[in-house]
Order: structure tokens, then sequence, then C-alpha cells
């Protein structure tokens, strides 16, 4: 039986990464300081994300898989947010309709916790339980019950690194939240979540980064555009653009007007065919920046197009210029 929940979840899981998305979201939302991310598998027959958030009382415990039960309010000054109204509430209701879902959930300060069981949709069961303060959620058998969907995912390997390179961008969104990330048993990164950049970075690449990137801190008034993060030196820059990380008022973003800007800033600079590396948070005001609606797309688009690429470009080659290769 084909229901409307296994429709819509089409438009919110497209694969085990976008269920990490989901679940890793709904905790920053609870906010969480630590959250552990395991999968196995490529997070296919098994995705657990636990986080010391705010939890959920029973009430909401079984609440939560029905459509549009957000907790969360309408009116909100994330732009992101308010794009993606028309998917509030959708995300748990559209994993748990393609997956066997189970959540543990207890409040802060509460006795006693939540356990609920959903199968393909429908609760299972519903019990009181110990657990430690906070929600942890398991997702098994992505598709179980849609074969054809089940059928479209690659191997593995590749869907593991396809939640690898999130649960990257999200420890460098995030340099405040502590992660952990665990791939078959084996510990891949673990971030301290002391709010330091930096520190961020280096739980990501590795502590030989410290030495072969370049600090960037700027701002111009007028706009309200601000730019912090690090620029790789050479040795960093790659033949593709997989480390080029770009982060628009906290959330990941692709822009083709941000990598333009930041590979021009580094032309001469670099052999050729080689792309910078880049961590880059950069924030506006959410007026002049516009999302695409759908939740899963990360595309971005300003309002003045030409008065932030020279900004950006202009930042970059002056610290290029300070920090003589
Ligand atoms: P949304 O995030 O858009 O509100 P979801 O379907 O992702 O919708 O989640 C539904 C509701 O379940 C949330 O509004 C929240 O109240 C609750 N919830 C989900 N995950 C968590 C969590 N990790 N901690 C606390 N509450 C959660
Ligand atoms: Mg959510």
């Amino acid at each position: 039986e084909f229901t409307i929940n296994q429709i819509a979840a089409g438009e919110v899981v497209e694969r085990p990464a976008s269920v990490v998305k989901e679940l890793v979201e709904n905790s920053i939302d609870a906010s969480s300081s630590a959250i552990t991310i395991e999968i196995k598998d490529g997070g296919i027959p098994f995705i657990r994300v636990t986080d010391n958030g705010e939890g959920m009382d029973q009430q909401d415990a079984r609440l939560c898989f029905e459509r549009h039960a957000t907790s969360k309010i309408r009116s909100s000054d994330d732009l992101y947010e308010i794009r993606s109204l028309g998917f509030r509430g959708e995300a748990l209701a559209s994993i748990a309709a393609i997956s066997q879902v189970e959540i543990f959930t207890r409040p802060r300060n509460s006795l006693s916790g939540t356990h609920v069981i959903n199968h393909g949709g429908n609760v299972i069961s519903v019990q009181e339980v110990g657990c430690p303060e906070g929600t942890t959620v398991i997702v098994r058998n992505i598709f179980y019950n849609t074969p054809a969907r089940l059928k479209f995912l690659k191997a593995p390997r590749t869907e593991a690194a396809y939640i690898s390179d999130l649960v990257a961008k999200l420890i460098l969104a995030h340099p405040e939240i502590s992660f952990r990330y665990i791939n078959n048993g084996k510990a891949v990164y673990h971030s301290s979540g002391n709010g330091d950049l930096l520190s961020a970075i280096i739980s990501v690449y590795g502590r030989d980064v410290r030495e072969q990137v370049i600090k960037i801190d700027r701002s111009d008034d007028k706009s309200g555009l601000s730019l912090y993060g690090y620029l790789g030196r050479p040795s960093l820059a790659r033949m593709n653009r997989n480390h080029q990380s770009f982060f628009v008022n906290g959330r990941y973003v692709k822009s083709s007007l941000l990598s333009r800007s930041l590979e021009d800033a580094h032309r001469s600079y670099l052999p050729l065919h080689h792309f910078p590396w880049a961590v880059l948070h950069i924030s506006i005001p959410t007026s002049q920046v516009d999302v695409n609606v759908h939740p899963a797309k990360t595309e971005v688009r300003f309002r003045k197009e030409e008065e932030v690429y020279s900004l950006i470009f202009q930042w970059i080659r002056e610290t290029l210029e300070a920090h003589p290769y």
C-alpha cells in the first residue's frame, strides 16, 4: 500500500544522508551541546543519532511522527526556516514512513523517559522507560517497504561517504557543538564543541592542517556582510572543489558566486587546475539572501551579487597579499 506519507517521504528522504541531516538538525534545534552519529553499512540498515538536548515528554514523543507535528515557532527570523515552512513537521513522519524507527527520549529534569517504536509510519508501542536526558533516534532498514527506492541507493561505502561529508560540514558549521561520528564501529570524527572554528577544522582535517591555513576575519558595516574562517595554503589545494566549505548564516551552502570569488582571488597563487581549500562563514542580513525552497537543496542566491562578489574577492585578495606563501 502506497500511502501519502510514503509519497511525501520522497521529498525529504532521498538517501541515508538525508535521514542523518534531518535527525541532526532536530538535535541542534533541541539545543544539544553534544551529538553522536553512528551508522552501519552506509546507514541503510542502521542509523543512530543521540543528543543531550531538551528531549520530549510522552505526549510529544507519541505525536512527533504525525505530519506537521512541529513544535517549532512558525514566525522565525531564520530565512531558511521560513522558506521551508511548507516542510515543517514533515521529517520524522517521512522517515518513519519508509523505515523502522525507535525513539528514546527524556526531557531535562524529568524522572522517566519514553520509548516509541514506529514501523512504516505505524506506532507499534509507546512505553515509559528509564533513559538518559535527551533523545536517541534509531532508524533501521531505510526503504524496506519501498523496494523500488531501495534499488536506487548506491553501494554502502558510497552512501557512507555522503554521510561522512555531511557530518564534516555539520562539524564545521557548528564549532559550539561536540560531534562524534562512528562508522561501522570505527570513530571517524570527534569535535570538542569548544566553539573554536580551527579546532573544528582540525577534528575533520587532522592536526597538520594548522600550519597550512590563514585566518580571515573581515566585515563591512554598510552592507552588513562579514567573512570569517580559514584559507588553505597551496599545499591544501586540490584538483576539485570538495574542500571548499561555505556557510551562510550558519548553514552549509553551495554557491557558484562564492566559489568564483574565492578562486578568482587565488588566481596566480595556485598551479593551473588547482582549486583553493577554504572553510568560510559568511554572515549577511537575511533580507539580502534567497534560498531554494526545497529543504534538501543548499543553493543560495544573493540579492546584490556584484557587491558580495567584490567584497569577498577583495578581502581574500588582501589576506593572501598580507601572507606571502
Ligand atoms: P520539525 O523539525 O520541522 O519540527 P520534525 O518532523 O523533524 O519536524 O520533528 C517533529 C517534532 O519532533 C519537532 O518539532 C520536535 O518537537 C520533536 N523532535 C524531533 N527530534 C527531536 C529531538 N532530537 N529532540 C527533541 N525534540 C525532537
Ligand atoms: Mg526537523
